[in-house]
């Protein structure tokens, strides 16, 4: 078994699901564990290491690998910690057939098995950067609310270059959508459903809105375009309005789902649904319906950084994908970000999560050349 390997067994093996999915208190809630375990593997290798309170009882991991000499640009290695939930046999690490099964295999824990292994032989290597500061950051609540890359943007902390550890099968990612969920609520007036005359169908005025919703303003959307990341779309996910069949329902309520290139804001998606409704003489009452934004990432693949590493990596190609994460936040934050990581997300949050071991490898191989690359 290789060290990478090793250590994926581990954190597997170490419960760390997102508390948002859990009832209060569940002993597989939280990322201590694997937090504090991460520690004591980052410590012992000759890094420094310190917590970085985020919420109570769940902080980050911050290790660091100083250069000798003085610091002039810093990479930070930020995979999170958390993962979805499962039930407890996801949690007894499996290998079949040269892969690893278990909860958070590829979402992320192959991720952070692969970076701190790197960061790890890095610091017992006979060279290493003399003027790069390597930092990993073991991030909690991704899954969530990124409560985790959020405090540490908040803490000032910059870089020049984030490598954000997700499954991409081991391809530099520059580019993702983002995700503002929005509630559209119509109002009516109640009336006996014997006399519908007098009422006024709030029912019925959202079932023009959720019409309109996916078919124009859908068919709008694709002619939005983005090079790496195909159109912004809208999705209808939730209805609920009326009490009982004899009631004319005063109100409705929708969720909508709408998924944003780079370039569109919150702001500007909900001035552009609140046009289009008046248009049409249809008015509903749009508010926000995510706990934090998601925004867009976008970042600049010709960065010399960005270059360096997939030079490393051997792609010449820049490439999005359709799932948000941390780098988005990290990016706003003002720190460049790319998303990299062993493993496939069409296995992530699955019931059969795995990761292909001999993919985990080349993942820390590939990470340690960019390491021992630069300066
Ligand atoms: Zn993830």
């Amino acid at each position: 078994m290789t060290r990478t390997e090793k250590l994926l067994v581990e954190l597997i093996a170490l419960p760390s699901v997102n508390p948002a999915f859990l009832p209060p208190r569940h002993p597989h809630a939280g990322e201590k564990r694997v937090a504090d375990f991460l520690a004591v593997t980052a410590a012992r290798a000759g890094l420094e290491v310190e917590f970085q309170n985020v919420l109570p009882g769940r902080s980050n991991l911050i290790a660091r690998l100083l250069p000798r000499n003085k610091i002039r640009q810093t990479i930070l290695l930020a995979p999170h910690l958390d993962t979805v939930g499962a039930d407890g046999t996801k949690f007894i690490p499996q290998r079949r057939n040269g892969r690893l099964y278990g909860r958070g295999a590829c979402d992320t824990k192959g991720s952070v098995a692969a970076m701190l292994s790197a960061l790890c032989e890095l610091a017992n290597a006979k060279s290493r950067p003399l003027e790069t500061e390597i930092v990993f950051a073991g991030l909690i609540d991704e899954e969530h609310a990124q409560a985790g890359s959020r405090a540490l943007v908040k803490s000032r902390f910059k870089a020049d270059l984030a490598i954000v550890g997700e499954p991409t099968k081991l391809r530099v990612v520059t580019a993702h959508k983002g995700s503002l969920w929005l509630e559209l609520e119509t109002h009516g007036k109640a009336a006996h459903g014997a006399t519908p005359q007098f009422g006024q169908n709030a029912i019925h005025e959202m079932a023009r809105i959720v019409d309109l919703l996916e078919t124009d303003y859908a068919a709008r959307l694709r002619e939005r375009k983005h090079p790496l990341l195909g159109t912004a779309t809208v999705n209808v996910g939730t209805i609920s309005g009326g009490a009982q069949p004899n009631i004319v329902p005063d109100c409705c309520k929708i969720t909508v789902d709408r998924r944003k290139l780079p370039g569109e804001t919150d702001a500007g998606v909900q001035r552009e649904i609140a046009a289009l409704l008046r248009a049409r003489k249809l008015s509903a009452k749009i508010s926000s319906a995510k706990l934090a934004p998601a925004v867009p990432l976008e970042t600049n693949y010709k960065l010399p950084l960005v270059q360096e590493f997939m030079r490393c990596v051997g792609q010449k190609k820049p490439l999005g994908v359709h799932f948000f994460c941390d780098a988005a936040v990290l990016s706003a934050g003002g720190i460049p970000s790319v998303v990299f990581g062993p493993g496939d997300v069409a296995q992530a949050h699955t019931a059969d999560e795995w990761i292909s071991l001999a993919e985990l490898e080349r993942g820390k191989d590939l990470i340690l050349k960019l390491l021992q690359s630069l300066p």
